[in-house]
């Protein structure tokens, strides 16, 4: 076995390679022009901030914070983080900037890397980019209704099919800390049911036992309270409103009283979109968002309702891929030629008439390096096109070609002027 090089990318991170780069920029370019048509505008903050920023922000005993982030310790001495989401560091900016006095709403949109110290797996990576948009100063619930819709139409216009939107509300501080209360004291009364992990989450931040995996956590959560049952008549009301608007734009939503997404700022709806397999099942989830009226005011700037969502572009990009590929293969069937070529003369002759099948649209594969007649009609064989056509020597004395229809191994004689009309022809 080879053995391998001495330096190879950090584990979970990924070079983005040239044959690579058309499926981001194509992600890039529809996202942004969706976003766009919607009203967002461009934002670019910086890949590290204050790592107070994000252990405020997004919260201390959040995975993403107390398990993933990278921090590093500057030579005076200040703590950055390498960003692990976009929210807190595009609200820092609006803060910054004075952003409030400008005619509300305000939106973003950005695009590029972000850092997670997780366990690397398929579609888990520990640097990927997203697509995040973020809204400062709306409070109506039209808003989180619409950002679902851009996500949604993004995901159609790249041709995902059988998207699902799953919707919760996790309430605000109005009502969620008696839910937290009443969800507590049940899971205390349950704890020796449940993981390691949900044991140590009843005290920190017991909604995340609802989102737990663990297969002896599920009996617990199925009869836990919910929170839906429990929201204030704000909470309660807004998120009707965003279900009445889902409906009334056609989008397939289904409640999922278990989403509580990992970051502290949620407040009111939280939502992600999965796409599932012709048979039901979940694939892992490529949007996930939701609205943080807390946020903007925690982070030291003044009362602002907010929302946001953003998109994992590896786990885009992935899908766009193996669908490109399943789809060249069924073009290369029964579509295109073949050109094989004998001898120098001919070599000549069938470089032309490459231009001219170029030139006519019809898609050709070569192997001009290839100088044996059975090899060039193995790779032909490879490409599985319906014809080949060739140029030995006495075809090119007499200005002719060979087409072979590759079912049948019949081959007939045409002049060479006449091959781009005749190919045409059979390939109707
Ligand atoms: P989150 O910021 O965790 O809500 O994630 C939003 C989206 O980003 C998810 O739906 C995924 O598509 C993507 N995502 C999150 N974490 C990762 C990761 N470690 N690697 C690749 N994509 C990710």
């Amino acid at each position: 076995m080879a053995k391998p090089p001495k330096f190879q990318a950090p584990t979970g991170m990924h070079d983005i390679l040239p044959e690579d780069q058309p499926y981001f920029q194509k992600f890039y370019s529809t996202a942004s022009s969706v976003a766009g048509f919607y009203g967002f505008d461009k934002i670019e903050t910086p890949i590290v901030e204050e790592a107070e920023l994000f252990s405020k922000g997004v919260g201390m005993s959040t995975d993403i914070v107390e398990k993933q982030m990278y921090v590093l310790r500057t030579r005076g001495g200040d703590y950055l983080a390498l960003r692990p989401e976009f929210t807190a560091g595009v609200s820092r900016a609006y803060i910054e900037h004075g952003m409030f006095n400008l005619p509300q709403p305000l939106k973003f949109y950005s695009f590029g890397p972000l850092f997670r110290s997780e366990r690397p797996q398929a579609g888990r990576y520990r640097q990927f980019h997203q697509f995040n948009l973020e809204v400062f100063g709306e409070q109506n619930s039209v808003m989180d209704a619409q950002l679902i819709q851009i996500f949604y139409n993004i995901l159609t216009e790249l041709k995902f099919k059988n998207l699902v939107i799953e919707i919760n509300s996790i309430g605000d501080s109005q009502c969620r800390p008696y839910y937290k209360k009443l969800l507590s004291n049940y899971l205390k009364s349950r704890e020796s049911s449940l993981c390691a992990d949900c044991r140590r989450r009843i005290k920190q931040n017991p909604l995340r036992v609802l989102d737990c995996k663990e297969e002896k956590c599920q009996p617990v959560k199925a009869q836990a309270p919910q929170i839906v049952d429990h929201l204030c008549e704000p909470c309660k009301s807004h998120f009707k409103e965003v279900l009445e608007f889902l409906d009334e734009l056609d989008l397939p939503y289904r409640l999922n009283p278990y989403l509580v997404r990992g970051l502290d700022y949620y407040t009111k709806t939280v939502f992600e979109i999965f796409e599932e397999t012709e048979e039901g099942e979940k694939m892992g989830s490529l949007v996930g968002g939701g609205r943080y009226d807390g946020l903007i005011r925690l982070l030291g700037g003044k009362d602002t309702p907010a929302c946001g969502a953003a998109a994992g572009v590896e786990r885009i990009v992935e899908t766009l891929k193996a669908r490109s590929k399943k789809e060249s293969s069924l073009q290369q069937q029964g579509r295109g030629v073949f050109l094989a070529q004998l001898g120098g003369f001919a070599k000549r002759k069938s470089l032309k008439l490459f231009e001219e099948l170029r030139k006519a649209k019809i898609p050709v594969a070569e192997s001009f390096g290839r100088d044996s007649l059975k090899t060039q009609l193995r790779i032909a064989d490879k490409y599985q096109v319906p014809y080949t056509l060739i140029i030995g020597q006495k075809e090119a004395l007499e200005d002719s070609v060979l087409i072979r229809d590759m079912k049948t191994g019949k081959q007939d004689s045409v002049k060479l002027d006449r091959a781009v009309a005749e190919i045409k022809k059979r390939l109707k």
